[in-house]
């Protein structure tokens, strides 16, 4: 059987202690696919993504990388953030440095990358990403579709084997969400391993192998999107879909 490329087993999560976030959480993930996320607001999609990253102690589970358990890691803990990628609803540029300079940072202080490089890598990614021409340009100048997309670069640069989204168009106006969305489709296209939180359910069906339905803590479904949107398990799902109106992405 293929080795998943992340796997989590009974993993429990508090804030504070006694209430558990995450309730008992098992799940992986195999090269190449693309899981995603739903549930009701506050169910512990976030924290999830963040516990996976270890942005977030977890209280009780395990979490393996490439088979190898590192929820206790804590020398090579910026080794394995380096490879599960995480791009956040807030793109976090650096207001006072250009586009290509924020994109260098990383990969040359942490990665020791040879500047050059990178930033030969950098322009082919902003040219996919259809910003190209903005490299010279600051944050302040582009729309936060604009930036978003920057970020998603930012990520790619550091070569992940994995990318945790966390609803990257939460913040988006409409306009700007598609554009956003297109670039992760793409991405998904290129074989990319992602793991998205979104609310858009639309985007979810198109680009999903898998959903996973979340709610107070716990998964309460995984299926195709075909059958998690057209036939959901549970009254929980049934009502949540309920509440998007989902018949707009029935086809
Ligand atoms: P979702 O992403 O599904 O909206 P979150 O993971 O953000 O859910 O939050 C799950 C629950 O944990 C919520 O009740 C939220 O208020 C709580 N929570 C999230 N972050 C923290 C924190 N840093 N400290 C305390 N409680 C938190």
């Amino acid at each position: 059987m293929e080795q998943p490329i992340l796997e989590v087993e009974h993993l429990k999560k508090s804030y504070v202690s006694g209430t558990y976030v995450l309730e008992d959480i098992s799940f992986s993930i195999n090269k190449g696919e693309v899981v995603v996320i739903v549930g009701p607001s506050g169910c512990g999609k976030s924290t999830f993504l963040r516990c996976l990253n270890r942005l977030e102690e977890i209280d009780s589970g395990v979490l393996k990388l490439n088979g190898v358990s590192y929820e206790k890691e804590k020398k090579n803990i910026s080794k394995v953030r380096e490879k599960i990628g995480m791009v956040f609803q807030s793109y976090d540029l650096f207001p006072n440095m250009t586009i290509m300079n924020n994109l260098l940072l990383a990969p040359a202080k942490v990665q020791k990358k040879k500047k050059e490089e990178v930033r030969v890598e950098a322009e082919r990614l902003l040219d996919r990403v259809g910003l190209l021409e903005k490299k010279d340009n600051y944050p302040r100048q582009l729309s936060g579709g604009q930036k978003q997309r920057v970020a998603i670069v930012r990520a790619l640069l550091m070569h992940p084997e994995i990318l945790l989204l966390d609803e990257i168009t939460a913040a988006l106006d409409p306009e700007m969400v598609r554009e956003v969305l297109q670039v992760v489709l793409e991405l998904a296209k290129t074989g990319m391993t992602m793991l998205i939180v979104t609310h858009e359910m639309e985007f979810a069906r198109s680009v999903a192998d898998r959903i996973i339905f979340m709610d107070k803590g716990y998964i309460v479904e995984e299926n195709s999107p075909q059958e998690f949107f057209d036939h959901p398990q549970t009254d929980r799902a049934k009502q949540f879909l309920d509440s998007f109106h989902y018949e707009a992405v029935r086809k």
